[in-house]
């Protein structure tokens, strides 16, 4: 049952990231397939299950649906079970959403160097939440959110596009939760990584450094890690 929860939440994340590629809207259209326009049923959407049934194809054209499809279903369900296995179900609710929402603005970051406000927004509200149960003092989360806000307006202000809005509301939400100390540790963390990376194209892919790095995947992966080694 989890299993088949993750599994859909990330068939609909999905679904999310190729509409928004294509400007559609997400909300109101039902679902259907990307090459006949046929409108899929229930039956047909099922995770997994429909593309085992299926063999890969869509039922009414028999185009081959990507393989993508199936493996960012299985991502969403296996993640999902980790998170119930190894934490108390409120933990694990929210590491599987602060994780899936993550991986979200993540993967629109490289593709678009974006952050959509919606994306943001359902993250705030998931990081308030898991907030309120929280063992740190009110003190250290407000100083979480303070803090990023004053250094990154500051590195902005001496040099000119170092940091987004985008990076700069996603560092508040990131230290509301994680509180003052943590968040020390996790940006200190995006920038080593995000470093590396860039030292890693630097010399093993000749890249020029034409193009900026998105930095959004450094600040989930360093944010993640913190919260993993640190905070639950
Ligand atoms: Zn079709």
């Amino acid at each position: 049952m989890i299993f088949l929860l993750g599994s859909s939440f990330y068939s609909f994340l999905f679904v999310l990231v190729l509409r928004l590629q294509r400007h559609e809207d997400f909300v109101y259209k039902r679902s259907y397939c990307f090459s006949c326009h046929h409108v899929l049923s229930f039956y047909d959407l099922i995770p997994i299950w429909s593309y085992i049934l299926f063999n890969g194809k869509c039922r009414y054209c028999h185009q081959k649906i990507p393989r993508t499809y199936f493996i960012v279903e299985a991502i969403g369900g296996t993640l999902a079970l980790l998170c119930f296995i190894y934490y108390p179900s409120y933990q694990a609710c929210f590491l599987f959403m602060f994780i899936s929402l993550g991986l979200l603005m993540s993967v629109i970051d490289i593709l678009e160097q974006h952050i959509y406000l919606f994306s943001l927004r359902a993250f705030a509200l998931i990081n308030i939440v898991y907030s309120l149960y929280d063992v740190l003092s009110l003190k250290e989360h407000l100083w979480g959110v303070l803090l990023p806000y004053l250094f990154l307006k500051a590195c902005r202000y001496l040099i000119k596009d170092s940091f987004g809005d985008g990076d700069i509301d996603l560092w508040m939400i990131l230290g509301g939760m994680l509180g003052i100390k943590c968040l020390i540790y996790a940006f200190i963390g995006s920038i080593y990584l995000a470093t590396l990376y860039a030292l890693y194209l630097r010399f093993f892919k000749k890249d020029t450094l034409t193009k900026t790095i998105p930095y959004v995947p450094f600040m989930m992966l360093s944010s993640l890690l913190t919260l993993l080694l640190l905070r639950i």
